[in-house]
C-alpha cells in the first residue's frame, strides 16, 4: 500500500513537472520575436543618407511602431511619435508616462528641429502617449482625433497647440498636404483571456487624460489613415492593420507605409480583401510594412519583431510578400532611425 501511495505520488509529482515544463516553454516561446531579420536583408537600404536632402526628395526616417518621420529639407512632419516604449511589465503591471529623457534623445538624434505637425492615427498608448510631449519640446502642433486631443489637455499641451482633424480636410503644412482618411482599427485579439477591443459603452477618451495612467486608459477614439501629397508625389501612411471600404476609391499614392500587424492572424479573406482595398486601389511603387517591431523594447537597441505571444511576422511577411511579388511591387524595410530617400 505504501508503495502504491509512494508511486501514485512520484507519477503526481511527474506530472507537475512535465505540466510546469511545458507552460515555461510555451510562455519561453510566446515571449520570443515570431521572426528573424537576418533572414530579410536584402529589404533593408542600409543606406542612411547622411547628406542634406536635394530640393524636391522627402526623406523619411522610421522610428518604431507607426513614428514616421517625414522631412523635405524645410518642413518635418511626424505621425504619433511614441518613443517611450516602455517595458512589457511596466506597461501590464504599472502605471506609464512619457519619459523626457529618451524623448529628447530620439528628438536629438533624428534630427527633429523643424517639425511642424504630428498626426496621431488613433489615442491607443502605443500611438498617442508621447505625441503631446513631442509637441511641448518642438513646438510643433498636434492633430487628432477628440481622443487625442485630450489626451494632449492631460499632458499640460496649450489648446492653441492643438487642432481636432476633419476627415477629408487637407491640412497643409509647408509643401506637405495631409488629408485625414476615415479607417479601422487592427480587429480585436485575446491575451490570457483578456480582449484589447474598446468598450463599445466607452468609445472615447471624453476627459483629459493625465499621466501616468494605466495603459488600458488610452482609448482608441477612432483611427484613422493619412494621404500625404507634396508636389505631385503621394504617400499614403496606413497604422492598423484593418479597412473601410472604399475609403481609397479616389487615391492613388506612390509610396504605402502599411501596417502589418496581425494581418496573417486574420482569416484568408480578410488578408485579401486588405490588400484589395490598399494594394489594389493605391497601385503603389512601393511599400513600407509599419508596426511590424516590438514596442515594449527600446528605440535605442535595433528593431526585433513582435512577440509570438501576439503576433507573427514571418508569415506576416509571406503574406505581404506574395502579393508584392505577383504585382511586382518594391518592398523596403526599415530599422530604427533608418532614413530613405523617397522620391
Ligand atoms: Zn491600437
Amino acid at each position: 500500500m505504501i508503495q502504491y501511495l509512494k508511486n501514485n505520488r512520484l507519477q503526481a509529482l511527474f506530472r507537475g513537472f512535465l505540466f510546469g515544463t511545458f507552460a515555461l516553454m510555451s510562455l519561453h516561446c510566446a515571449f520570443r520575436p515570431s521572426g528573424d531579420l537576418k533572414g530579410y536583408e536584402s529589404y533593408f537600404p542600409h543606406e542612411n543618407p547622411n547628406t542634406s536632402i536635394q530640393k524636391g526628395k522627402i526623406r523619411v526616417t522610421f522610428l518604431g511602431t507607426t513614428s514616421i518621420l517625414l522631412d523635405d529639407g524645410e518642413t518635418q512632419v511626424l505621425t504619433d511619435g511614441f518613443f517611450t516604449r516602455p517595458s512589457l511589465w511596466k506597461t501590464a503591471f504599472t502605471k506609464i508616462e512619457s519619459d523626457p529623457v529618451i524623448l529628447t534623445s530620439v528628438l536629438e538624434k533624428a534630427k527633429i528641429n523643424r517639425l511642424k505637425g504630428i498626426f496621431v492615427c488613433h489615442s491607443h498608448y502605443d500611438h498617442a502617449m508621447d505625441a503631446p510631449f513631442v509637441a511641448k519640446y518642438t513646438k510643433s502642433k498636434l492633430y487628432g482625433s477628440n481622443s487625442t486631443i485630450n489626451v494632449g489637455l492631460g499632458a499640460g499641451l496649450d489648446k492653441e497647440n492643438m487642432e481636432e482633424f476633419q476627415v477629408g480636410k487637407p491640412i497643409k503644412l509647408g509643401k506637405f498636404t495631409i488629408t485625414v482618411l476615415e479607417s479601422k482599427h487592427t480587429p480585436p485579439f485575446r491575451i490570457l483571456g483578456k480582449t484589447n477591443a474598446t468598450d463599445p459603452n466607452f468609445p472615447n477618451i471624453t476627459t483629459p487624460l493625465v499621466p501616468p495612467v494605466k495603459a488600458l486608459e488610452y482609448i482608441e477614439g477612432g483611427t484613422f489613415d493619412f494621404f500625404i501629397q507634396h508636389g505631385k508625389n503621394k504617400i499614403v501612411i496606413k497604422s492598423s492593420t484593418n479597412f473601410v471600404k472604399g475609403a481609397y476609391e479616389k487615391i492613388k499614392a506612390d509610396v504605402l507605409f502599411l501596417g502589418i500587424a496581425q494581418l496573417s492572424l486574420q482569416p484568408k479573406p480578410f488578408q485579401e480583401e486588405y490588400f484589395e482595398e490598399t494594394i489594389q486601389k493605391l497601385n503603389p511603387k512601393l511599400i513600407i510594412p509599419i508596426h511590424w517591431d516590438n514596442f515594449f523594447k527600446p528605440l535605442n537597441k535595433p528593431l526585433e519583431p513582435n512577440l509570438k505571444l501576439g503576433d507573427d511576422f514571418d508569415a506576416n511577411m509571406q503574406e505581404l510578400l506574395k502579393r508584392t511579388s505577383k504585382d511586382q511591387i518594391q518592398v523596403q524595410l526599415l530599422q530604427g532611425f533608418e532614413s530613405l530617400d523617397l522620391f
